[in-house]
């Protein structure tokens, strides 16, 4: 494992039989899973490469259950992970050997629809396509739509902030949240938002959307959902440089229109698709564009003939516009089953994921060929092009020699040379343990203190999900710039986090 997790604390693991009689008298029956055999199903997230067990699995149904159990490894300072579905890329669910993974799943309720006041009210474990699935007989949709949104549940979309598709004219999971409900680390049960639009004081909301489970367990979500638009339309189109698609891609935003959708895939990854779904994608262009219009048909129609114009412009090859929703259907099964696309060609893959402004695509997808030579790695790449968030592939075979320690080395690179044009680490998949080590490369020590003051507001003890996202811990006391003596706080009569 290249990247190192705190050290489990021995005093917790010698009591892992007494901590979990704990947890099955909080959770009975199923709910607490301490077998090593069972426990092997949550030994890692989609981040594969690292795994590890956790102390023991614990499974609660309610609100109640979920408070005490929390309130338990407060009282006795034992570490917690929360989980949803385990689809993390950045391997924010990975287990903790000393900690207690808190599993999400059987939150899986619709609690309430309300069309009127256009919202859902549902519980954290319900999977992404699941709302749509509950509103659609009413034409309905819930806007966000990682490709993973058949598996990955809301719970884990708030703890990420994740987009999609769509998320560049809908926006990402912070602007379709209204409100949660969420657990403190010592078992206190707060109601942020509601179904209103905005709410007074400080905007704690958007604090606990994209949080990675660090301050809090999420126990339910209500969501805006959208009607369908009247007309969709996607266009495939085919150039010869990805540098001329990126080119094309931000000329489109530059012209003031923005797709529903308008990702980009590059040769390998085109030709991984195509051979997976057989989606129509044109075999013998460097980058395709796929660009999704939605709206009133006049409209569609006429913006599709703008981008057909600007992509021409830029040396386009082809361009198709799908005939019928099967078709547009199709377009996109492509693009969606494109990960596990890229799985069949390569043994291995890392999905990396680091967004930049629109106009350095090109200069970006240059330095990546380069890197790729440097690390002698091939790299396919399928991204949500219109919001600048690159996710690169880089495929290895982890059986052979160095080649995980070269794709990891690798894939810092292309996230340091995101950072060098302005970009960031992340534009959906989250820290996690996989960018915690570079956030130092972004932040300098006085941006990562104040974050850590705001981890140390909601969980002075640094029990939730310790060893994500921050590369030191620090200690809240510290921070504060306490002098703590012989454990004695100066004027311990005062409240603080
Ligand atoms: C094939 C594939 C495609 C993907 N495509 C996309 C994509 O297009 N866009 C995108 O954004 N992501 C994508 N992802 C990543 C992943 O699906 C998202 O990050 C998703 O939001 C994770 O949800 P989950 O339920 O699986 O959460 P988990 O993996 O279980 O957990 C993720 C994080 O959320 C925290 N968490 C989970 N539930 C709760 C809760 N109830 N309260 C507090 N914290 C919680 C965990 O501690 C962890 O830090 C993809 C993943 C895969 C495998």
């Amino acid at each position: 494992m290249a990247i190192t997790m705190p050290k489990p604390d021995a005093g917790i693991l010698a009591r892992r039989r007494e901590i979990a009689s704990a947890m099955r008298a909080i959770v009975p029956g199923e709910g607490t899973v301490d077998g090593a055999e069972e426990m092997r199903a949550f030994e890692t997230d989609g981040l594969t490469a690292y795994r590890q067990m956790p102390l023991v699995a614990v499974l609660p149904e309610t609100v109640d259950q979920v408070a005490a159990i929390l309130r338990y490894c407060h009282a006795a300072d034992i570490p917690v992970v929360p989980r949803g579905s385990g689809t993390s890329l950045s391997g924010g669910a990975l287990p903790l050997e000393d900690g207690i993974l808190l599993v999400m799943s059987r939150f899986n309720r619709v609690l309430d629809v309300d069309f009127d006041n256009r919202c859902a009210v549902v519980q954290p474990g319900v999977t992404n396509l699941g709302i749509t699935r509950a509103v659609e007989h009413e034409g309905f949709y819930y806007a966000p739509d990682p490709s993973s949104q058949i598996a990955c549940s809301i719970g884990g979309n708030v703890a990420e902030n994740s987009g999609g598709v769509h998320c560049l004219k809908y926006g990402l999971t912070a602007n379709n949240v209204l409100g949660v409900e969420f657990v403190t680390m010592e078992g206190e049960v707060v109601r942020l938002g509601g179904k209103h639009l905005d709410a007074e004081g400080y905007d704690l909301l958007g604090l606990l959307t994209g949080s990675e489970g660090l301050l809090g367990v999420v126990t339910e979500v209500t969501v805006r959902i959208l009607q369908a638009p009247e007309t969709a339309r996607a266009v495939l189109i085919g150039f010869p440089t990805s540098e001329t698609a990126g080119a094309a891609v931000a000329a489109v935003i530059a012209a003031g229109i923005i797709p529903a959708g308008m990702e980009m895939m590059d040769r390998p990854a085109i030709h991984a698709a195509e051979d997976f779904v057989h989606a129509g994608y044109p075999r013998d262009v460097e980058a395709l564009l796929i660009v999704e219009l939605d709206g009133p048909k006049a409209e569609v129609d006429h913006l599709l003939a703008r981008v057909e114009a600007i992509a021409l412009e830029h040396g386009a090859s082809e361009c198709r516009v799908s005939q019928g929703e099967a078709e547009r259907a199709l377009f996109w099964a492509g693009r969606k089953a494109a990960f596990p696309a890229v799985g069949r060609i390569s043994p291995d893959y890392l999905c990396m994921d680091g967004t930049i402004p629109r106009k350095e695509l090109p200069r970006v997808l240059a330095g990546m060929k380069a890197l790729s030579e440097k690390h002698r790695l091939l790299v396919a790449n399928v991204f949500h092009a219109g919001d600048g968030n690159l996710h690169p592939l880089i495929l290895y075979d982890a059986s052979k020699d160095d080649e995980f320690e070269r794709a990891e080395a690798f894939g810092a690179d292309i996230l340091r040379l995101c950072v060098e044009v302005g970009g960031v680490l992340t534009g959906e998949h989250g820290v996690g343990i996989e960018k915690r080590d570079l956030m130092a490369e972004v932040f300098g020590e006085d941006d990562l203190r104040h974050q850590q003051r705001v981890k140390c507001a909601f969980d002075g003890k640094h029990l939730l999900n310790p060893g994500k996202v921050f590369p030191v811990l620090h200690r809240c006391a510290e921070l504060g710039a306490l002098h703590v003596h012989k454990g004695t706080l100066p004027f311990p009569d005062l409240p603080r986090f």
